[in-house]
């Protein structure tokens, strides 16, 4: 079984009240949700974002907002051997993010984590950097 992507409301609304924010997890079942804007980030932001919600996934949800964030990022960087950074962009302030050759790097281990379809609309659509 692969985890889906997919749009959400809920997402589009939380990304209206804070902009750094375009996704969640565990609101439906093995679906990592996105907002609309979500599409036209960089793969740069937008794989370090998947492979940090992969990462809440594999951490399991805690009550705790800030020990949920850091669990993410130490699963992400287990299973993809790679250490989300944090910057400041045009698409927002303290944006997960990995370097280009991160990103090229990373993109065969998600097709194995991710679905073909979810794939194709989000990250193969999308030759940017
Ligand atoms: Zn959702
Ligand atoms: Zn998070």
């Amino acid at each position: 079984m692969k985890l889906e992507i997919s749009k959400c409301k809920q997402a589009d609304r939380e990304h209206l009240r804070a902009k750094r924010q375009y996704d969640h997890t565990f609101h439906k079942p093995n679906k990592i949700c996105v907002a609309s804007a979500f599409e036209a980030l960089p793969l740069t932001h937008k794989v370090a974002i998947i492979i940090h919600e992969i990462g809440h996934i594999i951490a399991g949800y805690s009550d705790d907002k800030e020990t949920n964030e850091i669990n993410a990022n130490i699963c992400a960087y287990m299973v993809f051997d790679t250490e989300i950074k944090y910057i400041d962009s045009p698409y927002g302030k303290q944006l997960e993010y990995i370097t280009p050759k991160k990103v090229e790097e990373i993109i065969p281990l998600l097709a194995s984590v991710i679905d073909g379809a979810s794939m194709k609309r989000f990250v193969y659509s999308q030759k940017d950097f």
